[in-house]
């Protein structure tokens, strides 16, 4: 059996007419950029969230960029952040000439420990950015109560793992003060090409990543903010987006059956984060540990299912990375960046793909 590890085609086959007529709708209109499709899409993503606003731009790592901007972070701040969630903060805060200062994670689940935040606070600490990592909620009220109500520094929810995905009855994008998306064809909430949108439910930080998406300008050629940059959604992949995030729910709550087959048919000696997690799992990947993880991959991989590490390098050790961050130490990031390993999981697996990915798995462990 051959198995990919995601089925992009699968989507475009599903909305076929309604995408079409979505791009139709867009070449008819002649308006490309920061039009009438951009606007719905963001009354649309807002509600849905259960924020004030979204705006909408180009991808998800510039979301992270100008929320942090718009959050108050400069050249020479302190942003805390983890090491394991694919380094895009990291280059984020190099953009601005921040320093991401890493959090270690919490051995069970691989979010970022609560209990140690408060301790990495420092008077240049001007955002902590925390990421609902492989589709598990991070439990943002916890960090608030663990930070104390005097603590005034922004908190930023990556959310580029966890379109839909709810805090009891509050959804992500809204937990935080500001949140950033990615519309990365392969996640949860995902448009044809790149796409990305901050989330807000403030007046002043919605305007000020209006302005910051579009040159930093209040009217047009008129630069008023430092920082501004060309980052904006355009109409067809926000046209696309209106056609795929009334199906978003649906297709997460497949992916919530996925992870739960997996937690219960999975053997104990493979360490899985998703179970030690309690609350909501929105499965935009499904991550176990080993201590022989690429065998256990080259081993899958010739019975024809293809897996994928999420992600390999700690941000801190990164090439690119400046040698100022090198000096963090955290041996529960390094040990699981060696013993992660995805197995598919995508709302288009079937249960004959599912049992077999676990049978073959649970015999070669
Ligand atoms: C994909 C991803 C991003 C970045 O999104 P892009 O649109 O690819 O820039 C940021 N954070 C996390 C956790 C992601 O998985």
């Amino acid at each position: 059996m051959i198995i990919p590890f995601n089925e992009l085609a699968t989507v475009v086959h599903n909305h076929r007419s309604t995408i079409q007529a979505a791009i139709s709708r867009v070449l008819d209109s002649a308006w490309y950029v920061l039009g009438p499709e951009v606007e719905g899409f963001e009354n649309d993503f807002a509600a849905y969230c259960g924020a004030n606003y979204a705006v909408g731009v180009g991808n998800g790592t510039d979301a992270l960029e100008i929320a942090m901007r718009a959050a108050g972070v400069s050249a020479g701040s302190e942003v805390i952040t983890v090491a394991n969630a694919g380094g895009y903060t990291s280059m984020a805060c190099a953009a601005i000439g921040a320093s991401p200062v890493y959090c270690e994670i919490d051995p069970k689940t691989k979010l970022m420990d609560v209990e140690l935040v408060p301790a990495l606070i420092t008077h240049r600490t001007k955002a902590i950015i925390t990421t609902h990592l492989f589709g598990m909620v991070f439990d943002v009220d916890r960090l608030r109560s663990a930070l104390g109500e005097r603590c005034e520094v922004p908190i930023i929810e990556d959310c580029a793992q966890a379109h839909g995905a709810f805090l009891n009855e509050r959804r992500v994008g809204s937990l935080g003060d500001l949140a950033a998306f990615s519309f990365y064809p392969t996640k949860n909430l995902g448009a044809l090409g790149d796409g990305g949108a901050i989330t807000t439910s403030s007046e002043d930080f919605a305007q000020t990543i209006r302005s910051l998406r579009q040159y930093g300008w209040k009217d047009r050629y008129d630069v008023r903010r430092e920082g501004g940059r060309n980052s904006r959604l355009d109409e067809l992949q926000a046209a696309i987006l209106r056609v795929l995030l009334p199906h978003l729910d649906q297709q997460n709550q497949r992916r919530r059956e996925i992870v739960a087959t997996y937690n219960s048919t999975l053997l104990d000696s493979l360490r899985i984060p998703h179970r030690f997690h309690h609350g909501d799992n929105v499965g935009h990947l499904f991550v176990v540990e080993h201590p022989e993880r690429d065998r256990l991959r080259k081993t899958l991989q010739e019975h024809g299912i293809s897996t994928a590490v999420h992600f390999p390098i700690p941000d801190y050790h990164q090439h690119v990375v400046s040698t100022r961050f090198r000096h963090s130490k955290l041996p529960i990031t390094d040990q699981s960046c060696k013993e992660i390993l995805s197995l598919p999981c995508h709302p288009f697996l079937t249960a004959l793909q599912i049992a077999y990915i676990c049978r073959t798995l649970n015999k070669i462990i």
